[in-house]
């Protein structure tokens, strides 16, 4: 197999509020294909955009990256300096932040802002900067015309394919999306995510996904890592994990979400209860306390990840016993706990 274009190994992110510590990210590992998309994918809370802001070092200043590696073709990441660092962002690895549809300057307009990159980081003169903005625009399906408008003047789904113009301003071989969909409605979902889609098979580039609904997972990743409470539960191509999920985490946010491709779907059953909080972590399975099928070891010693299947990892005690808890997690009262 070729060499990943990102490979994280044992990362790990804290954050520091007061005298307390979070390990938002304690010890994720995961591959990102040449090529692909990958779904980050987990419960408001459970680190995802900590994991991506950390693959650009763009982090709070409260954050620290206290260890492991990101090795984005073969050069770590943690250890570049931020001269170097700087150099990869938007060229290499380009990033739409959480809410980037809201994240575009009022006061300027959106040819202004693809600009800055363009001139700026890209160091393309007025004219190639001009032609390079319409052919993102053309890429991203908007009319040129609208280039002179001021973001107020688009809709919600436009001014996100302005903000995933922006991120391929520069022709990055990474581009990390943080929800790129969340607010908007089913329909623009679908119409960004086929053209997200699209522009990453005819760019040849490799996206990571970050989203807490697995459902837009399952519409258009071709890889999916599952993150719970800082780590990752499991990971692996999406016929592994979705179809054939071993962790009951990811068997429990197939059941809550419905499914964007409009087929009729069955009875949405909710995962109870909430993340543990992350200053004081559980010391076993950090979703012992909400899985149905969690047994003394869980709640005393944490489960390492392992790969159970080639590129299919997974962090969980019965992962032997897979077959059998899917077909229990496929029931509504397995998950709903009597009153
Ligand atoms: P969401 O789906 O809500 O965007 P997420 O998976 O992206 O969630 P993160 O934003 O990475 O989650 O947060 C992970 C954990 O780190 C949470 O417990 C959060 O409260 C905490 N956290 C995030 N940013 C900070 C910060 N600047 N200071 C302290 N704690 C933080
Ligand atoms: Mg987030």
């Amino acid at each position: 197999m070729t060499e990943p274009l990102l490979s994280v190994r044992d990362l790990k992110v804290s954050y520091e509020v007061g005298s307390a510590r979070i390990d938002a990210v304690d010890g994720a590992s995961f591959d990102v294909p040449r090529g692909t998309i990958m779904g980050l994918v987990g419960e408001s809370g459970c680190g995802k955009t900590t994991v991506a802001r950390a693959l650009t070092r763009v982090i709070a200043d409260n954050a620290s990256i206290s260890g492991g590696q990101m090795l984005f073709e073969g050069k770590d990441l943690v250890s570049l300096s931020e001269r170097q660092m700087n150099a990869l962002r938007w060229r290499e690895i380009a990033f739409v932040p959480q809410s980037a549809m809201n994240s575009l300057d009022p006061v300027y307009t959106v040819e202004y802002q693809l600009n800055e990159v363009l001139r700026r980081r890209g160091g393309l003169d007025k004219t190639q900067a001009r032609r390079r903005c319409e052919e993102l625009f053309e890429m991203v399906g908007i009319e040129k015309g609208r280039l002179s408008d001021y973001p107020h003047q688009f809709s919600g789904g436009m001014r996100q394919r302005v903000a995933i113009a922006l991120a391929l301003a520069l022709n990055p071989k990474l581009v990390i999306a943080d929800e790129p969909v969340t607010a908007l409605d089913v329909i623009v979902q679908r119409q960004i995510l086929d053209q997200l889609r699209e522009l990453q098979k005819a760019l040849g580039i490799s996206v990571i996904l970050v989203t807490h609904d697995i459902s837009v997972v399952a519409y258009v990743c071709d890889r999916t890592v599952v993150m719970y409470a800082g780590k990752v539960a499991e990971s692996g191509s999406m016929e592994s994990t979705l179809m054939r999920p071993v962790h009951p985490y990811t068997m429990g946010l197939r059941n809550a979400f419905p499914d964007l491709q409009g087929a009729a779907s069955g009875t949405l059953t909710p995962i109870e209860g909430a993340p543990p909080n992350l200053a004081f972590p559980p010391p076993g399975c950090r979703f012992a306390e909400r899985c149905p099928f969690s047994i003394d070891v869980c709640r005393t010693t944490q489960p390492p990840l392992r790969e159970i299947a080639s590129g299919h990892e997974v962090a969980c005690h019965r992962a032997g016993e897979a077959t059998r808890l899917r077909e229990l997690a496929a029931r509504t009262e397995t998950w709903i706990t009597a009153a």
